[in-house]
């Protein structure tokens, strides 16, 4: 491949990127905000405008750091140099499901820092690769040349650069995230739009940073998932990350959805069941204002049902699929998805057919992930559906797993397998693993 060109320069651009560059002569990644090393945001010392998730609290999946890790070897170490915390689920990742505390295993490991530091060492470690470059610009479309997509076209980012510019490319992959507008660029083209899915969930996301005193608690990661008198999911999660400060994340639904002000904020730590969150609201001082995020609903785009597509495009990342925030696969699927790249590419297939092989892999990762999302949040009574055929029995089975993981180590390790992205969903629903369930809660019930 002589070019290829990586729209968004975010989490899943970038490794896309990294994957690319073993197989093209020049990847060139474009990217709306100034991320260039000297530029604006290249610091990576706060949230930029095209992520506007950048403030909310994100964990690194062990499905996902372990990807990472292989592509650029000491990803984790640096990072942890920097301040992130790594957290060992036998160790510290303490969940609590109503104020109880799940049996520990050990061996799953996560990594916790702010969303600004995980993207600016990934960004490092892709921008120091020989044949990638950075441009600076907004892509306002596709060049279509027959059956095939020969480019994208961009304008640059001041008053002064309107004029679009038409960068040629052997393959473009689309990274920009949830709100993509691939659907638009192949109607314009003449393609049809890839059939979207989605899942209303409402969720109302509100995360702050606390400082961390000498001598206060120790958490590194904690998650609380409790039920409100009338029944409402509520979820807390608590992680230490750089600058010796911890973020702290509260999640509710419909309108349950946390406020924006401060003084709810530590009201409801201080009414979460699990101590590390009313122990944050006592050792912990709250810095700046929280920030508050809305998840209206969760959504992916199903390429794989089109019955035309042309060459030279594929689509990764959040533009694939954007799940429920509170399960952190988001970047772990970018992982996975340049994976699928990475097989698809060493296959041999030729960029002048679509790349059907690419979304097949891809679709299976989606499938996965979507699974494991939507069958929680379609356990919430607010949300409606649609509810896929034979939903029931897997829900009451999905129950008895998890009350079973509570006190089971094995079914705990193998939830966390799974929710962690290393194994996929089905392997729950295994006849010894439901077996095993049912005797753990006939235990609990004795
Ligand atoms: C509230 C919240 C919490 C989350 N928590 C977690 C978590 O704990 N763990 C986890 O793994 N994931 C989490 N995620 C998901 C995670 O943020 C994304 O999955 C991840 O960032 C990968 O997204 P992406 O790179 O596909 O897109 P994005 O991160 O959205 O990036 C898209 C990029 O494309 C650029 N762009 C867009 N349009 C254009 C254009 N026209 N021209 C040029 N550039 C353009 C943008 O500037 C941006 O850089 C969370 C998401 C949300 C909303």
């Amino acid at each position: 491949m002589r070019r290829a060109v990586v729209l968004g320069g975010s989490i899943a651009g970038l490794l896309a990127a990294r994957v690319l560059s073993d197989h093209a002569d020049e990847v060139l990644v474009l990217e709306r905000d100034d991320i260039a090393p000297s530029g604006l945001f290249g610091s990576g010392q706060g949230p930029r405008p095209g992520v506007p998730q950048g403030k909310q609290m994100h964990a690194l999946l062990d499905g996902g750091r372990r990807r990472i890790d292989e592509w650029f070897p000491g990803f984790a170490t640096d990072l942890i140099a920097d301040g992130a915390a790594l957290a060992d689920t036998g160790r510290d990742l303490h969940t609590y499901v109503g104020g109880r505390r799940k049996v520990l295993v050990d061996g799953v490991e996560m990594i916790s820092a702010t969303r600004p530091l995980l993207e600016a060492h990934l960004r490092r470690r892709v921008l120091s690769l020989d044949n990638l470059h950075l441009v600076h610009g907004r892509v306002c479309g596709l060049a279509f040349e027959g059956d095939r997509v020969i480019g994208v076209r961009y304008t640059g980012t001041t008053t002064d650069a309107r004029d679009e510019v038409v960068l040629e490319s052997d393959l473009v992959v689309d990274a920009t995230g949830r709100a993509s507008r691939i659907g638009d660029w192949l109607r314009e083209g003449g393609w049809p739009k890839p059939a979207t899915r989605r899942m209303d969930v409402d969720l109302g996301y509100t995360t702050a940073l606390f400082r961390r005193p000498e001598g206060g608690h120790d958490t590194t990661l904690a998650q609380s998932l409790s039920t409100t008198p009338d029944g409402r999911l509520r979820l807390s999660t608590l992680g230490r990350v750089e600058g010796d400060r911890w973020i702290a994340l509260i999640a509710g639904y419909a309108d349950d959805r946390p406020g924006r002000g401060s003084d709810e904020f530590l009201l409801r730590c201080k009414e979460d069941p699990a101590a590390a969150f009313r122990q944050l609201t006592e050792d912990g001082e709250l810095i700046g204002e929280p920030a508050s995020y809305g998840h209206p609903f969760s959504l992916r785009r199903d390429f794989h049902l089109l019955d035309r597509f042309p060459a030279g495009l594929i689509a990764t990342g959040d533009s694939l699929a954007s799940f429920n925030p509170i399960y952190g696969q988001g970047m772990s699927s970018a992982a996975m998805h340049a994976s699928c790249l990475a097989t698809y590419l060493k296959s041999g297939h030729s960029l002048r057919d679509p790349a059907w092989a690419y979304f097949k892999g891809a679709r299976a990762v989606v499938d996965d992930a979507w699974q494991t999302s939507t069958r929680s949040d379609l356990r919430l009574p607010h949300v409606t559906g649609p509810r896929p055929r034979g939903f029931k029995v897997i829900s009451r089975l999905s129950d008895l797993v998890d009350r079973a993981s509570m006190t089971d180590p094995v079914i705990h390790r193998r939830c966390l397998e799974v929710t962690q992205m290393l194994s996929p969903a089905k392997t729950l629903m295994r006849p010894g693993m439901l077996l095993r369930a049912a005797w753990a809660v006939r235990r609990q019930e004795a």
